[in-house]
């Protein structure tokens, strides 16, 4: 969706705040197991229950974690304090949750999507997650809710909450953000980015502005959202409900909305508490994070080579745009695609055969050098596409050499004259067709290019080369 379709005259400005489980072996402040799916409370101690007198250690291994997530995000790696956010949930046992306020971890980053958009990141901060609630009753919602369950597994989870700048102008690059972090987080082992099983929790800040206006708006937070799908969906309807707002010579209020998917609307939640609602005060049972130079140094030294560049590397090597190599990037197939044009197989052929036909759990029977001389016997029309598709899905069930298979499956390579005097005969076959090829306008010429195609096909039981017909025909309408 461009900007200007949420409604003419009108800007969307999007900012999202994303909460990310660490995938650390134990908890954020105590040694209970991190573990998804296990039997309710069953991975629980007087730290993470907020038993009185018990006190937080922090996990060394998630403050590692944190930082290279901040560092893959192209933060600033800082001095850091955990405070108290005071407020009552069941499910948060000590009545404030320990999270960074004033000085978080890591500040002043970016995420650049595939089409080159760059998003500010403001802060990513650490804090430890809450409990899980589960209201039984009708509607599964705290209101009208027979009586709610507490499972405590999920409290002291180590978790960073990524606040990026509202730097996104539609539900698309929202859309491209949240996919971008997931690959990222994937990359750097951190995380496993699953928002089925809520390890990635999305809340988009929604509002609207006059286009080509920099003012910022009553924003709302859009919070229950549980796949990128609905991301889109919301935000949508969210920028729809404020241009309504503003022409019906209203305003919307700043508030948290639940977004619900099968209605496909939003609906008030609580208005939005300011931070002072929250008596923040540092947290007295924990030192500063100070991490040294050397430190962060060895974090950058380690991290992968990271989505953005790997779609660079590759993009350049084939000559196309970074966008277009990120479902091979996507998949981890760009340095399989780079060894291919490294053994001088046709890059855009290379890209081609390996999004279309390599889309498969295991591809790990095919060699760069095989998968590439099977890409110029394509290319040089040894192999028509078709028969080429066929030794690759072979390639794929059991290895191989692409000339054995295609031998041994009877693809022999049409000889030249033999095509020639097939497409011959299909033109004296059909004069009445031939005549609409040569004298017809585009469109019936390029039906007809279709129909002697097809009838060359045929008689060769697909043994032609398209291209190779197609190239005939020409040649003979010319004469
Ligand atoms: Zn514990
Ligand atoms: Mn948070």
């Amino acid at each position: 969706m461009s900007a200007a379709s949420v409604a003419p005259g009108w800007e969307l400005v999007v900012g999202l705040e994303v909460h990310v489980e660490l995938s650390t072996a134990t908890k954020l402040f105590c040694g209970c197991a991190n573990r998804f799916g296990d039997e309710p409370n069953t991975n629980v101690c007087p730290v993470c229950l907020g038993l009185p007198g018990s006190l937080p250690v922090v996990n060394a291994a998630a403050v590692e974690y944190a930082m290279r997530l901040g560092r893959a995000l192209s933060c600033t790696v800082r001095p850091s304090v955990f405070s108290r956010k005071n407020y009552f949930y069941p499910d948060m046992p000590k009545d404030y949750q320990i999270s960074q306020y004033d000085l978080p971890t890591n500040v002043d980053g970016e995420l650049v999507l595939p089409d080159g958009t760059r998003v500010g990141i403001e802060r990513a901060h650490i804090e430890e997650d809450t409990g899980k609630s589960t209201h039984v009753g009708e509607g599964g919602r705290i209101h009208g809710a027979d009586y709610s369950l507490v499972d405590y597994n999920r409290a002291g989870v180590p978790l960073v909450e990524i606040v990026s700048r509202p730097d996104i102008r539609s539900a698309e690059q929202a859309r491209a953000y949240v996919n971008e972090l997931r690959a990222i987080l994937v990359t750097i082992g951190v995380s496993d980015a699953r928002m089925e099983e809520g390890s990635l929790r999305v809340d988009a800040n929604v509002s609207v502005r006059p286009a080509g206006s920099d003012e910022l708006r009553t924003r709302c937070e859009i919070k229950n959202i549980n796949s990128v799908r609905s991301l889109g969906r919301a935000i949508e309807y969210e920028a729809r409900r404020h241009v309504e707002l503003y022409e019906a010579g209203e305003r919307p209020v700043q508030e948290t909305r639940h977004w619900h998917e099968d209605e496909g609307r939003t609906t008030s939640g609580r208005s939005k508490e300011e931070a002072e609602d929250y008596r923040y005060f540092p947290e007295p049972d924990l030192v500063p994070l100070v991490p040294s130079a050397d430190e962060v140094a060895a974090i950058d030294a380690s991290l992968p080579a990271l989505p953005a560049r790997r779609r660079a590397a590759l993009a350049e090597a084939a000559g196309v745009a970074p966008a277009e190599v990120a479902v091979l990037v996507d998949r981890g197939q760009d340095t399989f695609a780079l060894a291919a044009i490294a053994e001088g197989a046709d890059p855009a052929r290379v890209l081609v055969r390996i999004e279309n036909d390599l889309a498969v759990d295991d591809w790990s029977r095919v060699s760069p050098a095989a998968f590439a001389a099977l890409v110029s016997m394509e290319t040089s029309g040894e192999l028509t596409a078709s028969q080429a598709r066929t030794v690759l899905a072979e390639m794929v069930a059991g290895g191989g050499d692409p000339a054995t298979i295609a031998a041994r499956l009877g693809f022999e390579a049409m000889d030249a004259g033999e095509l020639e005097a097939v497409v011959d005969a299909v033109i004296a076959t059909h004069p009445d067709e031939w005549a609409r090829f040569v004298g017809g306008d585009d469109k019936d010429r390029k039906k007809m290019a279709g129909f002697f195609t097809g009838q060359v096909m045929k008689a060769t039981r697909g043994q032609a080369d398209g291209r190779r017909v197609a190239e005939i025909l020409g040649r003979r309408a010319a004469r």
